[in-house]
């Protein structure tokens, strides 16, 4: 694999990573970009104990272009995107409107009349970076190559220690929205990359479960809990030497599948090139059953939890986490009362029901598993 460094028109940062060694790319972007001032700041939620971030100027960003004013798509000699370059195998660039960054405006404080701790602001250091899957608009994740995929793994794993070595960051996320009905902006294969300047409140809440686990057992929580599940069997999707693909026993969507490499590891950069791999062709597999449940392709939010960048990275387990929206063909499950109001999920589907039927539907086209 190749990687090539360049810098878009606006100064924000654009890496290619190439299957080709021989790759050339355009190193100039001839757009003529006003910087942004990014305006992101975070606000302390004392009643749950938790960061918000505020990210106004978003809401001017690019909301579903034609396809053919696509910014993720290469640039052409006529039309200049996000990508200077005229192809590309994977790319990943900062955000133009990131929630996130690692120059914000500094914010005054709140009003501390209150008491120092109850109302604070700060400013959203950070980082948020887009990764193109593949320059073909019209293709899916589900349809790249198991040699594309392992090189999206190069990208997420490289980004992962960039992002890590950054000041601010305590937590990298690598995600995938994908389908209009999950709030997807641009139709092109892409996913986002994500530099949390604190750890997120669910990785903390897991990780202060898996803390208590360890108190009372001195094991790993998630690594019994994969156990558990491959014990049980009832719920596993499909499994390899090196991974296991489950529905949880609690799962909270009616399409959910959690991925876990079978030896306990921390993050995306501690994965063997066996593993690598061998996720490759799993979660293809994976994608390609979602895909096939119903008449048109699932929309999912599939996201990475690995280690933190300083704390509790012994408590850590990697596993990616897929899930949909999508209770039935044409139907989906909204977050109502219960769920956003109260944080308390109720499922529509048993899980032992959606493993059943990811394990009996054909993929459109079989994946050659070794
Ligand atoms: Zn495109």
């Amino acid at each position: 694999m190749k990687r090539t460094f360049a810098s878009l028109a606006d100064g924000r940062e654009i890496v290619y990573y190439d299957e080709s060694d021989h790759a050339e790319h355009v190193l100039v972007d001839p757009r003529d970009l006003p910087e942004t001032t990014t305006r992101s700041e975070i606000r302390y939620d004392a009643a749950l104990d938790e960061w918000v971030a505020m990210a106004s100027h978003r809401q001017g960003r690019t909301h579903l272009p034609p396809s053919d004013e696509c910014p993720l798509c290469p640039s052409t000699e006529t039309r200049h995107t996000e990508i200077p370059s005229p192809s590309y195998d994977v790319v990943v660039f900062e955000n133009r409107f990131p929630s996130f960054a690692t120059s914000v405006a500094d914010v005054t404080p709140l009003s501390t009349d209150a008491g120092p701790d109850l109302l604070v602001r700060q400013p959203g250091h950070g980082r948020c970076e887009v990764v193109c899957f593949t320059s073909d608009h019209s293709s899916s994740f589900s349809q790249l190559s198991p040699a594309r995929v392992r090189t999206v793994i190069e990208a997420w794993v490289d980004r992962t220690i960039a992002l890590a070595a950054l000041p601010h960051v305590e937590q990298v996320f690598c995600f995938e929205n994908r389908g209009e009905e999950i709030g997807v902006t641009l139709a092109h294969p892409h996913g986002q990359i994500y530099g949390y300047p604190f750890v997120t409140p669910r990785s903390r809440q897991m990780l202060d479960s898996a803390r208590r686990y360890r108190e009372r057992t001195w094991r790993n929580l998630f690594a019994d809990l994969l156990a558990a599940e491959q014990a049980d069997g009832s719920r596993i999707v499909t499994r390899s030497e090196l991974w296991t693909a489950f529905v949880p026993a609690a799962a909270r969507w009616p399409m959910e599948v959690h991925l876990y490499p079978n030896r306990h590891v921390a993050d995306l950069p501690g994965l063997t090139d066996e593993e690598r791999d061998d996720f490759a062709e799993i979660y293809l597999d994976v994608l390609r059953r979602f895909d096939a449940l119903y008449e048109s392709p699932m929309p999912y939010i599939a996201g990475w939890h690995q280690a933190p960048v300083r704390i509790d990275r012994d408590l850590a387990y990697l596993h990616l986490e897929l899930f949909s929206v999508r209770r039935a063909a044409g139907k989906l499950k909204y977050l109502a009362g219960s769920e956003s109001g109260m944080g308390a999920f109720i499922n529509d589907v048993l899980p032992e029901q959606a493993a059943a039927m990811l394990r009996e539907v054909r993929p459109p086209f079989e994946l050659g598993r070794r």
